[in-house]
């Protein structure tokens, strides 16, 4: 074996990896039989740092500050948290993020206000790929609100062109939402050009950015994007369930988000008749914040924070490559089929393959210790994630999947 799949190869790129220390950040899964992690795309592993803080605050602070901590700083929490992680991960000036509910549940909020901005429209546009909920949500808002759903037929290889969008804009589009990158093959869609006709054609955009935060730079401000989600618990570690982001550029203050909880309230605690919008990007608050998810997602934002998201894309950049490298030499012989982009340029921090008999193959390959994800309907979805993923792992993982892909199933 010689070139950039040999074990050797993979071992000196573990020691070329300036972000390797951070393996040791984590907790290990004490799990003998585990011989790789390829799903930090979907969960993310534990930071010791976040058990250590976590049982210090249910001592410290809810244990003995009981219900004076809600004053004494855990009301803003969603804001603090959120100003921090809009700095570190999604390049957003402060007061324009806040940490809320499930994706799903922000997504909702955030079309929903988006649709209000623009109430003589009547069409969403989303793609026939683009997250299952994120589809649900976009046809449960149209069927609410009367309006109808555009749909992009789109290649998960190449992901949502910023052509197929324009053609499908018109008078009547008033929000456009998408994934920046695709959860089966990991395209990264053209967000600067997909947001500048979106606004050409006068609508408004919804980025979600569950497969990019933490894993390469997004600049919302730079690009003038109007709203984001995006997960916190794939690639910022934050935890099983961490509550999601919300952005909204400061210039949609004003507008209306559809659940109006009474911590979204100027000031909740008058406990007055009617809602009244808090002013900024708390209104999009809605109940009592999730504390512990959000300790999570702090924990996470600084170890990005620490390992700057440059080191933390190019990590991301020398792992898929690798992959793709041994899918390639290993895999491809055997009838798996890359179904990610070849270009790094153009590929998030995972790459899926395809054979027909893929479930049956996944069952087998997490039986032999590599932990992968089955995408229906013949996708095997590697996912690597840059400050819990080793070469050398990676390289093992790939070894498993061709022995077990060469034999007969
Ligand atoms: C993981 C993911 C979600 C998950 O939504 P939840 O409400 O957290 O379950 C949504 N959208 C995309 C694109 C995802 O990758």
């Amino acid at each position: 074996m010689s070139g950039s799949s040999s074990l050797a190869q993979a071992r000196a790129l573990d020691a070329e990896d300036e972000l390797a220390d951070y393996r040791g950040r984590f907790l290990p899964s004490g799990d003998e039989e585990l011989t790789a992690y390829l799903d930090g795309n979907s969960l993310g592993r534990p930071p010791r740092a976040t058990l250590d803080r976590i049982t210090e605050f249910v001592r410290q602070e809810w244990g003995s500050r009981l219900i004076r901590g809600w004053s004494e700083g855990w009301l803003d929490l969603p804001e603090r948290v959120g100003d921090r992680l809009g700095e570190v991960a999604v390049g957003a000036a402060a007061g324009q993020v806040v940490i809320g509910d499930s994706t799903t549940v922000c997504l909702y909020k955030l079309i929903r206000a988006a649709a209000s901005a623009r109430p003589e429209r009547r069409e969403i546009v989303t793609d026939d790929g683009n997250f299952p909920t994120d589809r649900y949500v976009v046809e449960g808002i149209a069927e609410e609100l009367g309006m109808v759903v555009r749909w992009l037929e789109t290649d998960p290889l190449t992901g949502v062109t910023a052509r197929q969008v324009s053609d499908a804009l018109g008078p009547e589009t008033a929000v456009v939402t998408l994934s920046h990158i695709d959860y089966r093959s990991a395209a990264i869609v053209d967000m600067g050009e997909i947001t500048r006709v979106t606004h050409a054609a006068g609508a408004l955009i919804v980025w979600d950015l569950c497969h990019s935060v933490g894993c390469l730079p997004v600049e919302l401000d730079e690009l003038g994007a109007d709203f984001a989600v995006g997960c916190t618990y794939k690639y910022l570690n934050a935890g099983p369930g961490a509550p999601a982001f919300m952005y909204a550029r400061s210039d949609h203050h004003g507008l209306r988000q559809p659940v109006q909880g009474w911590l979204g309230r100027h000031d909740p605690f008058e406990m007055g008749p009617g809602y009244e919008p808090a002013a900024g990007i708390r209104r999009f608050v809605s109940g009592t914040p999730p504390i512990l998810g959000l300790l999570g997602v702090s924990e996470g934002v600084e170890l990005v924070a620490e390992a700057g998201i440059d080191r933390i894309r190019s990590k991301a950049v020398a792992l898929t490559e690798l992959a793709v490298t041994l899918t390639d030499e290993w895999l491809t012989p055997h009838g798996l089929r890359l179904a990610s982009p070849r270009d790094p340029a153009l590929r998030g921090a995972h790459i899926t393959v395809t054979r027909p008999d893929a479930a049956r193959l996944v069952d087998r390959i997490i039986a032999a210790g590599v932990l992968v994800d089955h995408r229906s309907p013949d996708g095997i979805r590697l996912g690597l994630s840059p400050l819990t993923t080793g070469f050398e792992e990676l390289w093992r993982a790939m070894d498993t999947i061709r022995q077990l892909a060469a034999e007969p199933l």
